[in-house]
């Protein structure tokens, strides 16, 4: 559905500012913010969660609540950046009722905003958190997914640009015993970040 499709010189700002008058699906019927995301435009990392949750939909910023929290502290102590140093969005700018799990059909409408981040943004890495975003993005990439289980940690790279798929970071804190795990993995993400930035394109997009 979304092969095929090149969009080029496009900014963030543009694609933010679309996202924000966005009624493409019913979410915006029921949020309070979109959440569009944010971070460093120029990032050689991306991650990329499910959809916003309570504290998301209210502040209008992703990850800013628990789980957020959880990750930032990740990108500080392990990765060794600031948070405003990466780019942090998920797959839906708008939240689902109830946080309940996305539609097929609001994946459907949303995630062009996040492929044409993708596009504007040119990551050297892509972090996907959680099995929604991990299933998403790995198809996009002609990566198979077995289960989130089967594939964390696991580095791939399709045209130059690393993929990894990690959890969600609430998973962490429901599961704290995955904690020192979970290090491992941002360890892993930290070895796939070059000095060099790469120019590469998602070229089949
Ligand atoms: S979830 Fe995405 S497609 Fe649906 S209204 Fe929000 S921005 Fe638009």
């Amino acid at each position: 559905m979304l092969h095929g499709r090149r969009i080029v010189n496009e900014s963030i700002e543009t694609i933010r500012d679309e996202i924000l008058a966005c009624k493409k699906c019913p979410l915006w019927e029921t949020n309070n913010k979109y959440v569009p995301g944010e971070g460093n435009s120029h990032s050689r990392i991306v991650f990329v969660g499910e959809a916003p949750g309570r504290e998301e939909d209210l502040q209008g910023r992703p990850f800013v609540g628990a789980a957020g929290k959880l990750l930032t502290q990740m990108i500080e102590k392990v990765l060794r950046l600031e948070r405003r140093d990466v780019f942090i969005t998920n797959i839906l700018k708008c939240r689902p009722p109830d946080n309940r799990d996305p539609l097929p059909e609001e994946i459907e409408a949303c995630t062009p905003y996040l492929l044409r981040q993708l596009e504007a943004i040119k990551p050297e890495v892509i972090v996907c958190l959680g099995r929604h975003s991990a299933s998403f993005i790995f198809d996009i990439f002609g990566i198979d997914f077995p289960g989130i289980s089967r594939v964390k940690g696991v580095a791939n790279e399709v045209n130059g640009t690393k993929i990894i798929a990690i959890y969600h970071p609430a998973a962490i804190l429901y599961r704290p015993q995955l904690r020192e795990d979970y290090e491992k993995d941002f360890k892993k993400i930290a070895s796939l970040i070059k000095k060099n930035r790469k120019t590469t394109l998602l070229d089949f997009l």
